[in-house]
């Protein structure tokens, strides 16, 4: 059984003042860990204040993007070591919106995943087809090959450790959702790609988040389908109500 995970993806939003008062209001009212993994990912300067706010209780901290190099002159950049002395639980690596605007390739999607699960961080692999793509029937074999190359060279173990969330990039805030059986056929295909290349015991268990355009009207739906085990939430999650909702779906 997998368990759920709701991510949110904050993106550029939130002053220092609004992201504290958000994690102070949420941290004790979010669902036992034993239920749904809950996590918010923040933008890299406010991280260690938040992972401090939400110590001993059951809402992780994760990082929207870092370097793969443990350090070196790299101006602007954060490591994977950095985030680990600072006790960050996850972060979201190859976003469309990094892939897009800051020429994130796949070799570096490969990296970053191989360097966050040394350091310990999981990472929340981000794939998914422009609207160009899904009209051209070429959603499965854009998805796959952006899984394969993304997992490339890991073990059958270390794969269990990854998250994978399928972003259709035109269904990102643009309040157009992939239909839950839409989403839940590409999630399937993930899961395939995953066993042909480490086995059925990965496939299993490692887990496929849905984002775009998630909110607590569709959440439902989403997570009960049978290969979607999440969701990664941009706009939907930046207030505290609406986040809370999302996380009692999980
Ligand atoms: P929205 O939920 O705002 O569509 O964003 C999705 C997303 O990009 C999460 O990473």
């Amino acid at each position: 059984m997998r368990k759920p995970i709701i991510a949110a993806n904050w993106k550029m939003y939130k002053t220092f003042d609004e992201a504290v008062e958000f994690v102070e209001t949420i941290k004790d009212k979010i669902p036992p860990e034993e239920k749904v993994d809950a996590v918010v990912c923040a933008p890299a300067l406010y991280l260690p204040t938040l992972v401090e706010i939400a110590r001993d209780t059951d809402l992780a901290i994760g990082a929207q993007n870092m370097h793969y190099e443990e350090e070196g002159a790299f101006t602007g950049e954060i490591s994977p070591k950095q985030l680990e002395a600072i006790q960050v639980d996850y972060v979201i690596i190859g976003h469309s919106e990094r892939r897009e605007y800051f020429n994130e390739t796949d070799e570096a999607v490969n990296k970053k995943v191989k360097a966050a699960l040394s350091h310990g961080i999981v990472p929340i692999v981000c794939c998914g087809e422009t609207l160009e793509e899904r009209e051209a029937g070429k959603t499965e074999e854009k998805v796959a090959n952006q899984v394969k190359k993304a997992l490339e060279g890991l073990t059958e173990e270390q794969v269990q450790h990854v998250v994978i969330a399928y972003e259709p990039i035109w269904a990102i805030g643009t309040g157009k959702t992939a239909t839950a059986d839409d989403a839940n056929a590409v999630c399937g295909h993930i899961r395939n790609v995953v066993k042909e290349l480490f086995g059925q015991a990965a496939s299993d268990n490692i887990r496929i988040q849905y984002g775009g355009s998630v909110k607590p009207e569709n959440i439902e739906e989403l997570l009960s389908k049978e290969h979607i085990d999440g969701a990664l939430v941009g706009g939907a999650s930046l207030q505290t109500e609406s986040y809370l909702k999302l996380l009692e779906a999980g």
